[in-house]
């Protein structure tokens, strides 16, 4: 009698853990530096540098959209 099982096994498809970050994008040829959006932004993702808003820490984000909400310039796009 034959042993000869074969048993096929599946591609067992692995789900990595993704860590979901916000993309944040400042259009900073409209921004006029206000600092309403990092005022604003209740995780302080956002901050001046140099009178340049930029992204201080975009995993932190919790993509709430405050800050394009407030931004008088509609400069913010968060994805
Ligand atoms: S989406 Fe919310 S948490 Fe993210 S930068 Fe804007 S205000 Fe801050
Ligand atoms: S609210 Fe808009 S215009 Fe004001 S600093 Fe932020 S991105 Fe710039």
């Amino acid at each position: 009698m034959g042993l000869g099982s074969f048993f096929k096994r599946g591609k067992k498809e692995k789900k990595e853990e993704a860590v979901e970050e916000c993309h944040i994008d400042i259009n900073t040829d409209e921004c006029d530096a206000c600092e309403k959006c990092s005022t604003a932004c209740p995780n302080n993702v956002l901050m001046l540098v140099d009178d340049v808003m930029s992204v201080r820490d975009a995993q932190v984000c919790k993509n709430c959209r405050v800050c394009v909400a407030i931004c008088p310039n509609d400069c913010i796009t968060v994805n």
